[in-house]
């Protein structure tokens, strides 16, 4: 949907996958480049390849030409030369499981993410006992095919393919387990994306607060074109059952928060023009009823901010 105030989209995104498991085939990853570019970066890498097929047949991928004389499937051209990288927000492996089993497919990358993620996806998964080691770090690192690129909090990073700046923030995900935000910004436009995350009022760290701060201006100036951030469950899901994951209750918490920073005297209107994308929704395994539904209905409800709220579908594109 366009509003006056974003009459031009500035990012494009391909949905890979936005749940948070059980299910296996539609875990958290998602394709973003600026508008005019087909380098993407993967934002989290739990389902990849299945997504991409997923995309190649709802069209998501229309713009990208690939060589008519190749052998190969087109999704796998796009899989190893339209994904320049993977930004990983923590190592569970709803984020991760499509790295490591789309590996034996995949192009020479670089894979970013803070000290404990990097830490945890050399030492548990690419070890040579769970998978074969394919990155430069680690129990004999020889295939050399992944390059480890720690990211520093408070450092930006710059890419070239595509041009992008990135900075991450710390998440509690949760009692001090590290997950990651990572804020993209190109040619001076905005998306935030959270990782999993527990709320701040359950947590001792104010992580979100942080990020809270950093992006208030932004959305004052009209540069923040999206928000991803996760709502896990319902809010038939209390606290003592919510290990480090937001329900439609928190989340809206949250996004108050938000709203009484970026305008105090009007927080009820101060969001308006912002864009929602809710993630990592889990499935839910009873009688049929969906959780999905759930969480829409809820926030439907308890969306007293008026936010844009975008409910991502595996295969699909959405430009902010
Ligand atoms: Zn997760
Ligand atoms: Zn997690």
């Amino acid at each position: 949907m366009k509003t006056d105030l974003f009459a031009e989209e500035k990012f494009k995104v391909v949905v890979l996958g936005c749940h948070g498991g059980p299910k296996e085939n539609n875990l958290s990853c998602y394709l973003l480049a600026p508008i005019e570019s087909n380098e993407y970066i993967a934002l989290d890498a739990g389902t990849l390849l299945e997504g991409i097929f997923i995309a190649t047949k709802n069209k998501s991928f229309d713009d990208i030409k690939t060589n008519p004389f190749s052998t190969e499937d087109r999704e796998i051209e796009i899989f190893r030369s339209h994904v320049s990288g993977y930004f990983i927000s923590h190592a569970h492996l709803d984020h991760v499981s499509g790295l490591i089993i789309n590996s034996t497919a995949d192009s020479k990358k670089t894979i970013f993410g803070i000290d404990s993620t990097i830490d945890f996806i050399r030492d548990y998964l690419f070890n040579w006992k769970i998978w074969p080691n394919f990155a430069s770090e680690g129990t004999k690192p020889y295939l050399n095919h992944y390059q480890y690129k720690r990211l520093n909090i408070g450092e930006k990073i710059s890419l070239e393919r595509p041009k992008v700046n990135i900075e991450p923030f710390l998440l509690s995900h949760p009692d001090g387990y590290q997950s990651t935000a990572f804020l993209i910004e190109s040619s001076d436009s905005y998306v935030v994306y959270f990782g999993d995350t527990a709320p701040d009022s359950l947590e001792s760290q104010k992580n979100i607060e942080k990020i809270w701060h950093k992006i208030a201006p932004l959305i004052s100036q009209n540069k923040l074109r999206g928000i991803f951030l996760e709502c896990s469950f319902s809010s038939e899901v209390g606290p003592s059952h919510l290990h480090g994951h937001l329900n439609t209750t928190y989340m809206m918490e949250e996004l108050n928060k938000l709203a009484r920073l970026v305008n105090p005297s009007s927080p009820e209107t101060a969001l308006k023009n912002v864009k929602v994308i809710v993630t990592h929704i889990k499935n839910t395994f009873h009688n049929g009823v969906s959780a999905q539904q759930i969480i829409q209905d809820e926030l439907k409800k308890l969306n007293n901010l008026n936010v844009q709220l975008i409910f991502p579908e595996q295969g699909k594109k959405i430009e902010l």
